[in-house]
């Protein structure tokens, strides 16, 4: 029989760690100084933790691991763009870009190796679904990027001011890992993120969002896509079970418990035919109405998996001024990191699919496989970064 694994000490949140610690009959300040090797400094060789007591350091290689994903590829965008592509324990390979501003830099980081929930326009959803990334997987994409970027040297500001939970798979149905992840970003003795700049996407997991409020108070953003049920339950097939109004009455009231004021982003892919008429645009801002936001336009991102066009440039300024004129703030995201296939909704990596769907969809479509091979092998992430 395999023995059990050992916790995890990356994706340990301080108040997991500080109990972790008490069952070793050690104090709670220890936890703090592990988060600081680990999550500040970059360290994790258990060994060169210098300032805790040697005798702790080998109880922890007795009892613990500190283990993070591996990296096994990293592309870099004309734009100045990174993409990282890390090999998790399922075996399976995930995204990870990072998107350089002036100001700011923004990571958009995957939860699952793959996605169940099928969405039409986006290419992870094409390759099914394999594993939930653990914590420490998840937050190890964040700290791939420091280590990588210089971020953790002293008095060296760090590369990533802004985290979204965009990438592959739905956060919220990898709930635990994805909190424990999400406290340990904003943790003051690990990344300390601001709240306002790290944020969960979700497509709707109705139930997931009503229990948010207690356990974190991160920023979120919700993929609509969608000015009613009709068209959102045939592009998002979650829609059937968490419908438009139960969406807005779950984020209403976790935006609600937030102490401070804060809307949430409506993300809105535009496929052209699908959902990017005016009529669209004026059904979305008498649906919004009942919810402060802000509305985040995604010009769609062809993938070779994907009959949906990118609307024309007139329709997307159709669209946002319909918006615009009824008093929404909307920004229009541009592309970025394409050529690298890390633009939004391209994300795909190598996901070993246990729901059969992608098979179901090369045996569909032969001919679109081959291309699809041939634009992967180059463009693997382009729909992840084009989310943020
Ligand atoms: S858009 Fe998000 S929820 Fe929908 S299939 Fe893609 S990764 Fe999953």
């Amino acid at each position: 029989m395999a023995a059990a694994a050992k916790p995890n000490l990356a994706g340990m949140s301080l108040q997991k760690l500080e109990a972790f610690l008490a069952e070793l009959g050690e104090k709670p300040f220890r936890a703090r100084q592990l988060m600081k090797w680990i999550h500040q400094r970059g360290v994790i060789d258990i060994n060169a933790m210098t300032d805790i007591s040697k005798s702790l350091r080998e109880k922890l290689k007795l009892v613990a691991e500190l283990k993070l994903p591996t990296i096994v590829e990293e592309i870099s965008s004309e734009d100045g763009s990174r993409k990282w592509i890390l090999e998790v324990a399922s075996g399976s390979r995930v995204e990870m870009v990072f998107i350089p501003e002036a100001g700011r830099g923004t990571l958009c980081i995957s939860s699952q190796a793959g996605c169940s929930l099928d969405c039409s326009f986006c290419a992870t959803g094409k390759q099914g679904f394999n594993s939930n990334l653990s914590a420490a997987e998840i937050i190890g994409q964040l700290y791939w990027v420091n280590q990588k970027l210089g971020g953790f040297k002293e008095k060296t500001e760090r590369p990533v001011s802004n985290v979204v939970m965009m990438g592959m798979g739905e956060p919220l149905l990898n709930f635990d890992n994805v909190i424990d992840a999400v406290n340990i970003m904003m943790e003051d003795c690990a990344y300390g993120l601001s709240k306002r700049k790290v944020t969960i996407s979700t497509s709707g997991v109705v139930p997931a969002i009503d229990k948010l409020k207690d356990y974190t108070d991160a920023s979120l953003a919700i993929s609509l896509h969608a000015p009613n049920d009709d068209l959102r339950s045939k592009i998002m097939p979650i829609n059937k079970k968490y419908p438009i109004s139960e969406l807005i009455r779950a984020v209403k009231g976790y935006m609600a418990s937030l102490p401070d004021k804060r809307v949430p982003v409506i993300e809105y892919t535009l496929i052209a035919g699908i959902n990017d008429h005016r009529q669209h645009a004026r059904d979305l801002t008498d649906l919004l109405v009942q919810l402060p936001c802000k509305i985040n336009l995604i010009p769609f991102n062809p993938f070779s998996l994907s009959d949906y066009r990118r609307p024309s440039n007139a329709s997307i300024s159709n669209f946002r001024k319909i918006l615009q004129d009824a008093g929404y703030t909307v920004t229009v995201r541009t592309t970025r990191a394409y050529d690298i296939g890390a633009a939004c909704g391209q994300l795909t990596g190598t996901v070993q699919d246990r729901t059969r769907r992608s098979d179901r969809i090369r045996l569909k479509s032969p001919a679109v496989d081959k291309k699809a091979k041939m634009q992967d092998s180059t463009a693997i992430l382009a729909q992840l970064a084009d989310r943020i």
